[in-house]
């Protein structure tokens, strides 16, 4: 077992012989991949928002799968900023800026997306196989099932607007889908990138696509490695900070808090165990899975253990922040004089001589590697 704290301020529950103070904290996981999906064809969607998991108001979250040649159709969204992970297979992107500039992307495995809020855009499967994707939107209210969808808007246009609108006449739009088509469906799009019906091309000036587990990871130790993407690499990105973080075989994502953000978690691989503390004494371990979700509010305590003693753990993590901060015990600790630490805790200069004179961030089965 992980670390473990009782709370001097609630013996009924720290009296309860369980680790969770589950009256005090709410649930913090969420099974998403075990979730009913939204599909059409074989193209799915599954959501984390706070309906599914009420705690996550800062962020929500979504997995899709696309077919080759299907499409999310044509959308934007109100309420949130989109930031994309490609899981696995490929996918490609348009998206038009308010400028009615445009650019088209091709993503495969640890490419990334950023979509600014209120920008339209699509994605369709380009194969072969499924496309598999994660999606972090900076707001926990958001829901992928309540997007502006150009079906939605113009099949509820009428039509001599629409006519009017495109130089149309109104027997040309007979066809028009009259409800919310969300997932179309195409043959695979060809290979080569077309140019966009107006002709020509009006780049962007700052690209939608990062390849982010093309880089170098930012940390790299024995216990594990982390990649990390924020404005500073990626500066479209302005409001959400991401890692990829792999935890060796009982590795131990070490005790910290992050003072400018919610923390959204999936895991990609593997089986892990988060800490959370809330304040007063308010304490809860929870297990995730492959495919389970996990959110830590911004200030909260906590920590990721993996739990295997031989299998790697991967977790996608998305901050809804442009500047990450994290504040980690180790670092905490080892910034105090050791009179301060011994008043507080009552060690000994025995204790204090063991305790990381830098930084842990990441500790091996065995303890921070020395
Ligand atoms: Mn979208
Ligand atoms: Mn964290």
């Amino acid at each position: 077992m992980s670390a473990e704290t009782k709370s001097n301020e609630s013996a009924s529950h720290a009296s309860s012989g369980q680790n969770n103070h589950e009256g005090e904290l709410p649930a913090y996981t969420y099974a998403l991949e075990a979730a009913e999906a939204k599909t059409i064809g074989k193209n799915t969607a599954r959501e984390a928002t706070v309906v599914e998991l009420p705690i996550s108001v800062g962020l929500a979250g979504v997995s899709m799968r696309l077919e080759p040649g299907g499409m999310r159709e044509l959308h934007w969204h109100a309420t949130a900023a989109e930031w994309g992970f490609v899981v696995e297979g490929n996918c490609r992107t348009t998206l038009v800026d308010p400028q009615g500039r445009s650019e088209t992307n091709d993503f495969g495995p640890g490419d990334v997306w950023y979509f600014p809020k209120g920008h339209p855009h699509s994605i369709q499967g380009l194969g072969p196989g499924i496309c598999h994707f994660i999606l972090i939107f900076d707001n926990g209210y958001f829901s992928e099932f309540g997007t502006f969808s150009i079906t939605d808007w113009l099949g509820h246009t009428p039509k001599s607007i629409l006519a009017k609108n495109l130089g149309c006449t109104e027997g040309d739009l007979e066809n028009i889908p009259d409800h919310e088509v969300y997932f179309a469906q195409g043959p695979v799009p060809p290979a080569v990138q077309a140019p966009p019906i107006r002709g020509g091309l009006l780049d962007c000036p700052q690209t939608h696509k990062f390849r982010m587990l093309a880089q170098e990871p930012h940390l790299s130790t024995p216990a594990g490695r982390e990649y990390l993407v924020d404005s500073s690499f990626f500066p479209i990105q302005t409001t959400i900070t991401a890692v990829v973080l792999e935890l060796e075989p009982g590795a131990l994502r070490e005790l910290h808090w992050h003072p400018t953000a919610d923390e959204w978690q999936y895991v990609l691989s593997g089986n892990v165990q988060d800490t959370l503390f809330g304040s007063h004494g308010r304490y809860r371990i929870e297990n995730l899975k492959k495919g389970d979700v996990g959110y830590i509010p911004m200030g909260y305590g906590h920590s990721i253990e993996n739990l295997s003693d031989t299998e790697p753990a991967r977790v996608l993590i998305g901050f809804n922040t442009g500047k990450y901060a994290t504040v980690n015990l180790s670092n905490w600790l080892a910034g105090n004089p050791e009179y301060v630490l011994s008043d507080n805790f009552g060690w000994n200069s025995e204790v204090i001589k063991k305790l990381p004179r830098s930084e842990v961030f990441l500790a091996g089965k065995g303890g921070p590697i020395r």
